[in-house]
């Protein structure tokens, strides 16, 4: 048996669960969990705010972790690896998505780490705030970060392949100017990457608390969204937009400051919808509104590596397991520098 935090309504706060994995079985990897981040996802599905939402819910999608058993048809991985597991544990592998890499996009549905179906008790998946996790090789990442980073490489699992896709498919890199929306979880990372990657990165922040830490984390300039001027400076000047905040909010305001062609693509899902965008300013410079989600997991590996060899990892603070709905309340007020992330060892206490 395992133990795992997780809550048994929406309305209910998380509290220390048993619950049951299945043996490793010929292609699995069993993994103990060492850390797991918080994303703003988590408390989207634990407090019901999309619906659908199963109980017992065990939130947790971006887990870092070594591998305890594997089954006898898994070759890449051995007991000891360091190892990840992001949003994804299952895919049909079959569909024209999974066979291109875009597992996230699997026509039959991916299998999401937790509130996904499956055939085990409860019957639907069950994440990473726990001690263990039985995965499908095919959804474990290769973690080769120095190991006291390794709490800080948690967050990348989803927050770090969530805006690095977006920021590869449209081509952020030198030459091209870049705006990130909502320093958080996500946007903090994307700040990072999208400068790794060579782009000129505008930080997009409500918060002036953050001004100075957007540079920081290497912003070349940042805007007080809550500034008109500050905004009207950057009229029509954007290749790409990448909007990462978790509530609902007005999106002319960055379509205006995307040139001809210029995309705003969102990431963040808050739970209730955008006000109906300004159509008059796509169609007056060609400019798109996209969406993405996550990634696939060989663009994962990818997003791994090229954070190892850049050096970059998220900036956390370390909570314990029964800090974990403070830590949302905290989440909720973007009170968060920049993703929390659960110490697991703090469940035996
Ligand atoms: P987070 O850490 O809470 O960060 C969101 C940031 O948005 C906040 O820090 C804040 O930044 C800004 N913000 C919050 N409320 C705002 C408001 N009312 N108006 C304007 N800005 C506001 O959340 P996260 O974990 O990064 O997740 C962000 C969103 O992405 C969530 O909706 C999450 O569910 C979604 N998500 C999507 C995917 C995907 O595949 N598409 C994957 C993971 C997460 P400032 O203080 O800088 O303004
Ligand atoms: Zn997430």
């Amino acid at each position: 048996m395992t133990k795992a935090y997780g809550a048994t309504a929406a309305d209910r706060p998380l509290e220390q669960l048993t619950i049951a994995r299945r043996a490793p079985g010929a292609h699995d990897v069993a993994i103990a969990i060492d850390y797991c981040g918080v994303c703003h996802s988590d408390l989207h599905t634990v407090r019901g705010e999309w619906g659908g939402t199963l109980f017992p819910c065990v939130p947790g999608h971006e887990i870092v972790g070594r591998v305890t058993a594997v089954g006898e048809h898994v070759s890449d991985f051995s007991v000891g690896d360091v190892v990840g597991v992001g949003c994804m544990v299952d895919s049909c592998q079959t569909c024209a998505p999974c066979e291109a890499g875009e597992e996230q996009y699997c026509e039959a549905g991916m299998t999401p780490t937790y509130n996904g179906s499956c055939e085990e008790a409860p019957g639907h998946t069950l994440g990473g705030y726990s001690q263990d996790i039985v995965v499908n090789d095919k959804f474990v990442l290769k973690v080769t970060h120095p190991t006291e980073q390794l709490a800080a490489v948690a967050p990348l699992l989803c927050a770090g392949i969530t805006t690095y896709s977006p920021l590869r498919h449209w081509q952020a890199g030198p030459g091209k100017k870049v705006g990130i929306v909502g320093i958080g979880g996500l946007g903090h990372v994307a700040v990072k990457l999208a400068k790794a990657m060579g782009a000129h990165v505008v930080a997009f922040t409500t918060s002036e608390s953050k001004r100075e830490d957007a540079l920081r984390l290497g912003a070349d300039e940042v805007v007080v969204s809550r500034n008109g001027d500050e905004m009207a400076a950057h009229t029509g000047s954007f290749d790409f937009i990448l909007d990462t905040v978790a509530a609902s909010h007005q999106l002319d305001a960055f379509t205006g400051l995307l040139k001809l062609d210029g995309t705003l693509t969102l990431v963040g899902l808050p739970d209730a919808p955008h006000p109906s965008p300004n159509i008059g300013y796509l169609i007056m410079g060609r400019r798109s509104i996209a969406g993405s989600l996550i990634g696939g997991i060989a663009e994962t590996q990818e997003m791994l590596d090229f954070c190892a060899e850049h050096g970059i990892t998220a900036d956390v603070e370390m909570i314990r397991a029964d800090g974990i709905d403070e830590a949302y309340e905290r989440m909720k007020r973007s009170d968060v520098k920049y993703r929390f992330v659960i110490d697991i060892a703090t469940m035996d206490a």
